[in-house]
């Protein structure tokens, strides 16, 4: 279905990285696979990572690169990395470039995943690419990754789980771990049969593009736009993905909260409501309508109008 040589469903998209990882250390030596952290052997264990792509996406990047056994080496800075940054950091002990594809990660001044390819193939090294939450389930394999790694429960609507595609020997790699750290991550036959199905559906599915999204959400930013205190706006998504947002700015000082505060009584209702809170420090969040229908755009709406009442 996705034209890869080969893929497999894993429990979540972290557990995709932490085997991704563990395959490329291991590959098919059979000691290092069941003893993964306690062996001495000398193999290759840095993944190099560009700096602003070291994220906690829930949980830390860094971590599940240690649960597969391997150590990451920083490329480039908090606020760029070049394919030569990149490249810099190439040792005898490098086993791969990891390469994180999202909108938890500095955008700019960033190399793309076709230019982290180049690296990777110059020093016959692999490249994973976390695209956990990216919905292109083809071009990041097409642009040279040899394993990419998605979230069964994001773009896709599957249930939890992931997605593991890649080159066949890597991926046959990667389904060794299920004798190594993968059994602590062992997918249920449910996730198997559901995740390939939902792939199935969103394959063949017709997508709502940012321009329907920016029609759908034109009432709700009006009616918030009539509020005190409160205004709106379209924004785009950060990564690049065709996705339109409502940003919502609260005027902390007028309201008399901070945004956190109005955010968790917005979570407490007999609705809960939940925003994309990245900015809220800024006083402003993000409404992400996918999955949103045009009522509870109107509930969404009512109750911060309650917020404001008598304002
Ligand atoms: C969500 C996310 C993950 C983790 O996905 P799970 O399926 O929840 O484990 C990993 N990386 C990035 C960039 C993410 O956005």
């Amino acid at each position: 279905m996705l034209n890869v040589e080969s893929a497999v469903v894993v429990s979540c998209a972290s557990a995709g990285i932490a085997q991704a990882i563990a395959a490329v250390i291991v590959r098919d030596d059979d000691d290092l696979l069941l003893n993964l952290h306690s062996s001495s052997k000398n193999v290759p264990r840095e993944i190099i990572l560009p700096k602003g792509h070291n994220v906690n996406f829930g949980a830390p990047v860094d971590t599940m690169v240690a649960l597969g056994g391997g150590k990451v080496i920083e490329a480039g800075f908090a606020n760029e990395c070049s394919p030569t940054q990149l490249s810099a950091k190439v040792t005898p002990q490098t086993a791969a470039i990891l390469y994180i594809k999202s909108h938890h990660t500095v955008q700019k001044s960033m190399l793309s995943v076709s230019e982290a390819a180049a690296v990777a193939r110059q020093h016959n090294l692999p490249l994973i690419v976390d695209a956990a939450a990216e919905e292109d389930l083809t071009s990041y394999y097409q642009s040279g990754a040899d394993l990419v790694i998605y979230s069964g429960a994001k773009a896709i609507e599957g249930p939890t789980s992931g997605l593991v595609i890649g080159k066949k020997t890597y991926v046959e790699w990667v389904k060794r771990q299920s004798q190594g750290i993968g059994r602590a991550m062992k997918v249920g036959k449910e996730g198997i049969l559901g995740l390939t199905l939902a792939i199935e559906q969103y394959l063949t599915a017709t997508k709502e593009t940012g321009a329907e999204m920016v029609e759908r959400m034109g009432e709700f930013i009006e009616a918030l736009n009539s509020l005190p205190a409160i205004s709106a706006r379209i924004v785009w998504d950060a990564a690049g993905r065709d996705i339109a947002r409502a940003e919502i700015s609260f005027d902390e000082k007028m309201i008399g909260k901070t945004t956190y505060q109005i955010m968790n009584e917005l979570k407490q209702g007999d609705t809960a409501i939940y925003f994309r809170e990245y900015k809220a420090n800024e006083g402003k969040v993000e409404a992400d309508i996918r999955s949103v229908s045009n009522e509870q755009l109107n509930t969404i709406a009512e109750r911060i109008r309650l917020l404001v009442k008598g304002m």
